[in-house]
């Protein structure tokens, strides 16, 4: 009998042994695996391979990009565009002179004329996009990589998380197109010289997007997180992705479980949600305003250029067109696409999505995808106009000779830019696949 039960107590053992190794089996497989944040689709992350690109099999969203470079290139990227910037900062980037008068402006010029001339939003909104955003997001970049191994992981999981959120705001890029329309319409009216800030902010361009192209944001968040106690799944559990860093986040679902405030992440302390809380309304809000702003942006004048006595009023169109009669096409049409059809293909495309997402409509999901992330890609490119505007009243301060002062469609078309920009980040593209596969079964 002895022998019996020795038996069964071995058998007992061994049953234990074996759901403790499915069980931590299974907090294995969460680790690796990642909600697709466009469709929602499970996938399986693959072991790290430098230069492989992991995406999701039904939508093709980008889940891991895994850079070949290492962690210092991005960090000496950074630090060169840091001081590109500081020098860009200080220094004049472009001169003019005309009437026997001369004129300088620097990068904070243009704000605090607008500030000057009564639009403060409108400078607020181009002191924030070129001058706080690129310093704070190069810096927390910094000191994120730098600190790795120093830093406590919980400061650095807040910094990374900044970072990233930071980033499509650093217009760096896009105020460099709109300085090439402003040059082009310099020209005619006085002698202009490029400056050394220019070439500064060219190279502050070009390191920046060395640093962000070569940063492995998942393999940052997975150094961050070893060094972080995760908390072991027990009992039942649901699944919550993470929009900070792409976590998946074992949640549980018993009644009594249920904390009054949102579980964070494990990994780097967001609060996690099934779906981005009241994305739909959030979004009609801010999509509405933009459709409102829409047409003062567009009937309105943005600036008024006054030249000897004559005095000329431009609307967003009329500037479009007056690039086009002076011969300067592939200018036109760039200012045409990013002024007028970019925002415009926004509302039309977010509505339609919006409605889509409504109606539960599994129709055109894959395009709908692609939709969504080039209008999210390409949003901040509209920017262009208000910062040509932005160099053009910083310079063109002649008196009656000549000068340009902005306009109310100015702001109202910065407003456009700003609010479609909020209601594709408030928009969750997972709820559109959830009419095909429901996320609450
Ligand atoms: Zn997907
Ligand atoms: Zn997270």
């Amino acid at each position: 009998m002895e022998t019996v039960a020795h038996l069964m107590e071995k058998q007992r053992a061994d049953q234990r042994e074996g759901e403790q190794r499915a069980h931590e089996n299974a907090h294995e497989r969460w680790e690796e695996q990642r909600e697709c944040p466009q469709c929602g689709l499970l996938c399986q992350l693959p072991p790290r391979y430098p230069g492989l690109v992991a995406d999701c099999p039904r939508c093709g969203e980008v889940l891991w990009r895994m850079r070949k470079a290492r962690r210092s290139f991005p960090l000496s990227c950074a630090l060169g565009a840091l001081l590109f910037y500081l020098f860009a900062l200080v220094a004049p980037f472009l001169e003019i002179h005309a009437y026997g008068r001369f004129s300088v402006a620097r990068l904070s010029t243009g704000p605090a004329q607008f500030l000057a001339e009564g639009f403060g939003l409108a400078g607020a909104l181009v002191f924030a996009v070129t001058l706080v955003a690129p310093a704070a997001k190069l810096g927390l970049l910094v000191i994120t990589l730098g600190g790795l191994r120093i830093l406590p992981p919980n400061l650095l999981r807040a910094l990374f998380r900044t970072y990233l959120a930071l980033a499509p705001w650093a217009m760096i890029d896009v105020y460099l197109l709109g300085f090439l329309v402003a040059y082009t319409k310099l020209t005619a009216y006085a002698v202009v010289h490029l400056d050394t800030a220019l070439y500064a902010l060219i190279g502050c361009m070009l390191t920046m997007a060395a640093a962000d192209g070569s940063v492995d944001i998942e393999q940052i968040w997975r150094t961050l997180a070893t060094r972080a106690a995760v908390a072991k799944p027990a009992g039942h559990v649901s699944l919550l992705s993470c929009h900070g860093c792409g976590y998946l986040n074992p949640v549980h679902d018993e009644p009594g479980q249920h904390t009054a405030h949102d579980p964070h992440c494990q990994r780097c302390s967001a609060p996690v949600h099934a779906r981005k809380p009241d994305s739909i309304s959030r979004s009609w809000a801010f999509l509405l305003a933009a459709m409102a702003l829409y047409i003062p942006a567009n009937i309105y004048p943005f600036m008024v250029l006054t030249s000897l006595a004559h005095s000329n009023s431009y609307t967003i169109f009329g500037g479009i067109i007056e690039l086009a009669q002076s011969g300067l096409w592939p200018l036109a049409l760039l200012v045409f696409f990013a002024s007028f059809t970019i925002p415009l293909m926004k509302i039309v495309l977010l509505g339609y999505m919006l409605i889509t997402a409504q109606m539960k409509s599994k129709s055109l999901l894959r395009f709908r995808s692609h939709a969504y992330r080039f209008i999210d890609f390409i949003g901040r490119w509209s920017m262009i106009d208000v910062f040509m505007v932005s160099i053009l009243i910083a310079l063109m301060r002649f008196g009656q000779f000549a000068s340009v002062h902005a306009a109310i469609g100015a702001v109202c078309f910065g407003g456009v830019v700003v609010m479609t920009i909020f209601a594709v980040q408030a928009f969750d593209p997972r709820l559109m696949w959830d009419a095909e596969r429901p996320f609450y079964e």
